[in-house]
């Protein structure tokens, strides 16, 4: 990855991580589950409303490092208007990304917005700040009762 790339994803996670976009309640979600990285002692909440399929709303809350509150800030953005097994296969890409690196079937480019969190994956300890809104989400669309834990 080049600089001017990296400083472009650094600039866009920081923003996302002092202005998280979608941070707060929906009165009438349907869906959500808790999250939380010991780790680093990030929680988030992620609340939903599925309609016909459809997340017709997102956002969450939480506390936690910049690089886990602008993960859930851009999977917000990114799921809206989703088909819940659009976002179940988007989950799949960006975990893949997260854990393995880009590759020729994750390539970060194909991600959109996303991809800034491929730089994500050059810092092994903060991998799981990054997937921890993606687990919570997976957990919320499958109707998971119990918080997740990324340990
Ligand atoms: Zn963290």
């Amino acid at each position: 990855m080049n600089d001017p790339l990296r400083e472009l994803y650094q600039e866009v996670i920081v923003d996302h991580g002092r202005r998280p976009r979608n941070f707060r309640r929906i009165e009438d979600s349907n869906r959500s589950a808790q999250g939380f990285n010991p780790l680093c002692g990030d929680q988030l909440r992620i609340e939903l409303r599925l309609a016909d399929g459809v997340i017709e709303d997102i956002a969450f809350q939480g506390e936690g490092c910049a690089i886990s509150q602008a993960s859930a800030s851009l999977l917000t953005q990114a799921i809206k208007g989703m088909r819940q097994e659009q976002a179940l296969e988007l989950f799949t890409r960006v975990h893949a990304l997260l854990t393995e690196g880009p590759s020729s079937q994750t390539p970060p480019e194909a991600l959109g917005k996303l991809a800034v969190l491929a730089g994500v994956w050059e810092f092994p300890l903060r991998v799981k700040c990054a997937t921890l809104a993606w687990h919570t989400l997976r957990s919320a669309l499958q109707g998971g009762a119990a918080p997740v834990s990324t340990e």
